[in-house]
């Protein structure tokens, strides 16, 4: 609506700020908060502890918004890949990714990608701007509001029950917990003021309550931004983008390497504050005769041997735009002995959603919904 203000995405500071303007106490913010956030509800009407008085002044002056859903892709594996339309016409990914034992999300900081990894669909497509918290906050709402109701996670209706009594469900009808992970679109440490503001909200008890051990932010290594993550107060996991054994390579790769270069990276990396036992993962995407040789397995190992880090395999997931091709399977599998016989922890991810284009490093900018292939449930 015009000339009406979005609540949702203000922090626990924005939403006092609104409050006072109000002339409302400052516990109003709260209940403000939770409704915002561990209720996910958008009906301000609904909000029935505010008083009448309350809720009529704010469907006079605010709205509460998520952004809007242009299309959504249902794979065959179960994994959804949903579209964003945001409101400059900027339009930017998220994934919902059902598993046995969880469910992720996966989710986009930046329309486009100014990086240019010579082997991710985002970058080849270019860059556009950085997101707003409320658009960081709103691929997460709208994707555990709608989990329930795509299918397949049956017919839970678990989200909208008390805690009470979703304990008393049968133990397959409980909630699976729920994983976000910053790998989709764009680099979250160059948009660090509205990402760092989105994880808070997402890891406060009263927010979304989602974890820090079960939220992970991947980047290429932004110096800078990485010193200021480790000094916040509560922090996700980290994962770092290594993708080479050397710095060489990793400049053919990755033009970022000219800035900040692995060696630091993989140092600063190591001092990240993560609890006893945890490790920083490093993701290697592996590229057919170009970094998967058993040479540079062998490189990585020397370099990873010993310290607390596990190392995240990712098979190429290829698109007819990305000059490279997937390595085989044995490739995969020597590239993964070498590391493990070194002792580094090492897992192989397995690709989801690829015949919707959701896998990693298929998310890219599309003008207009519509457009690119793959089965299409348009917006309700
Ligand atoms: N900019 C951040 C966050 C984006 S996630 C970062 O680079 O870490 C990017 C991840 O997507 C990369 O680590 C890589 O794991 C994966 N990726 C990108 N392109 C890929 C491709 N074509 N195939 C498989 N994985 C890819």
């Amino acid at each position: 609506m015009e000339g009406t203000r979005n609540l949702f995405g203000l922090d626990r500071a924005g939403l006092e700020a609104a409050m006072t303007e109000l002339d409302e106490p400052a516990y109003r913010a709260r209940q403000m908060y939770v409704w915002l956030y561990r209720r996910r509800v958008r009906d301000l009407a609904a909000m029935t502890d505010l008083g009448k008085g309350l809720r009529a002044r704010l469907e006079s002056g605010f709205e509460v918004r998520w952004p809007e859903v242009a299309a959504r892709d249902v794979s065959r594996d179960g994994t959804i890949k949903y579209l964003f339309q945001l409101d400059d016409g900027a339009t930017i990914e998220s994934v919902f990714i059902p598993e046995e034992r969880r469910r992720t999300i996966c989710i986009s900081t930046q329309a486009g990608c100014p990086l240019k990894c010579a082997f991710c669909l985002t970058g080849i497509a270019g860059y556009k701007r950085n997101l707003k918290p409320w658009e960081i906050l709103g691929q997460v709402a709208t994707v555990m509001d709608e989990a329930p109701r795509a299918g397949v996670w049956g017919a839970d209706s678990a989200p909208q029950l008390n805690e009470r009594a979703r304990d008393s469900l049968p133990r397959e009808r409980k909630t699976k917990p729920w994983n976000v992970v910053v790998m989709g679109m764009g680099e979250p440490l160059l948009n660090y003021e509205a990402t760092v503001h989105a994880l808070r909200v997402l890891m406060d008890p009263d927010g979304f309550a989602v974890a820090p051990k079960k939220l992970t932010l991947s980047t290429v290594g932004i110096l800078p931004a990485l010193e200021k993550l480790m000094a916040e107060p509560v922090r996700p996991n980290l994962a770092i983008s290594l993708h080479a054994p050397e710095p060489g390579l990793r400049r053919q790769l990755m033009p970022i390497e000219e800035k900040y270069r692995l060696e630091d990276v993989i140092a600063a990396a190591q001092r990240y504050p993560i609890p006893r036992g945890g490790r920083v993962t490093y993701e290697y995407v592996l590229l057919k005769g170009v970094n998967d040789s058993t040479t540079h397995a062998r490189q990585l190992a020397r370099r990873l041997r010993g310290s607390r880090a596990k190392v995240n395999l990712i098979p190429l997931n290829a698109a007819s735009e990305i000059p490279f091709e997937a390595p085989t399977v044995e490739a995969v599998d020597a590239f993964a002995g070498i590391l493990a016989a070194a002792h580094v922890t090492v897992s192989v991810r397995r690709p989801r959603g690829q015949d919707i284009l959701a896998a990693c490093g298929q998310l890219h900018l599309r003008d207009a919904p519509g457009g690119a292939s793959g089965s299409r449930a348009s917006a309700q």
